[in-house]
């Protein structure tokens, strides 16, 4: 059983109207939820009661500036205000904020109760773009960033695989030393942020302990899968993490407005299928949503990712093939000498 996080009402991030990352993309979340042979694998609402929990300023703090999380906070008095040319903070932004963050480590604490084989957080701004002292990209905490640090000062190994189609740039900046973390991302290049290259590889005693997979504009899903197993794969074995945890944008889907990659909603399914034989142990994968701005494509690959979690198979679209990726695979296959 699922257990999944998606909580409408405490949703109260304001963006202007025509922003992309609005709170319409929750509904469809929830339409997703609400589908019958999808809810029936969520544990139910009663079982967890009111177990999800905000975070405190102090596990923002696990990641970020106190003077960052101070400026957030008190950014919550003012109106609708604009912290860079795409990211936005208004009166109750922080508060939701720390709900989403909050998710991921209750998420944590039910898992590791023995609540639920996979866990599956819903929410609201997404999180990989922001740095330790800056909002950017949509995002105001890094909630990933957060859940794995919560888990590294507990001594638990945690890999991070991220595939949204923009670059994680929070994501790798936090844990570019960190021995405890491995980060993997295969995203689309050249795109927003324009980082994530793949000799970008970590420092100190993480020194390959970051893999980027940078993969060309029109990619379909069966690049994406390649690189997942082929590149990714040897080096989320070779760490042997406690936990695995899903920066799950659905932005590389094709009809996604904010890039140009050509993934379906079956391609999720597959991508979800091999992430989950990966998982060190049943309730230790969470996944994290990140990006995915086109309403119906958001909730079909949704629905895919989550009944392949629950062993169904709703595949509202075919998986996509073909196309180009191969050079850049074979590329980065050469730097990790595979
Ligand atoms: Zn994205």
């Amino acid at each position: 059983m699922i257990l999944a996080y998606c909580d409408l009402e405490r949703d109260k991030h304001l963006v202007p109207p025509g922003h992309p990352e609005d709170h319409k993309r929750l509904e469809a979340l929830s339409r997703a939820l609400a589908r019958p042979e999808i809810a029936e694998c969520l544990i139910d609402r009663d079982t967890i009661g009111d177990s999800w929990r905000k975070a405190s300023l102090e596990d923002l703090e696990l990641v970020h500036t106190s003077s960052y999380v101070t400026s957030l906070s008190k950014s919550s008095a003012s109106t609708l205000r604009r912290l860079d040319p795409d990211t936005y903070i208004s009166p109750e932004s922080f508060e939701t904020a720390l709900y989403a963050c909050g998710a991921g480590l209750s998420a944590i604490d039910l898992l590791e109760s023995g609540l639920g084989t996979f866990g599956f957080v819903g929410m609201r701004p997404p999180g990989h773009h922001a740095r330790p002292s800056q909002a950017m990209g949509f995002c105001l905490i890094n909630n990933v960033a957060v859940a794995a640090r919560y888990l590294a000062k507990k001594r638990r190994r945690v890999a991070i695989v991220d595939w949204d189609v923009h670059h994680g740039n929070g994501t790798q900046e936090i844990f570019w030393d960190d021995p405890f973390v491995l980060y993997v991302s295969v995203h689309q290049s050249p795109l927003y942020p324009f980082t994530g290259l793949a000799h970008e590889t970590g420092s100190g005693q993480a020194t390959g302990l970051t893999v980027n997979i940078p993969l060309p504009a029109q990619s379909t899903g069966q690049r994406v899968r390649q690189a997942l197993e082929e590149i990714a794969q040897p080096q989320i074995e070779a760490f042997h993490p406690d936990w695995i945890l899903v920066s799950s944008g659905f932005d590389a889907h094709r009809s996604d407005p904010l890039a140009s990659m050509c993934l379906t909603s079956g391609d999720y399914f597959d991508m979800t299928r091999w992430v989950a034989t990966l998982a060190p142990q049943s309730g230790r994968t969470i996944f994290f949503l990140e990006g995915g701005y086109d309403l119906h494509a958001l909730q079909q690959s949704v629905e895919a990712c989550l009944s392949a979690l629950s062993e169904g198979s709703l595949r509202p679209e075919p998986p996509s093939s073909g196309g180009p990726g191969l050079v850049e695979i074979t590329r980065c296959k050469e730097i990790w000498g595979l």
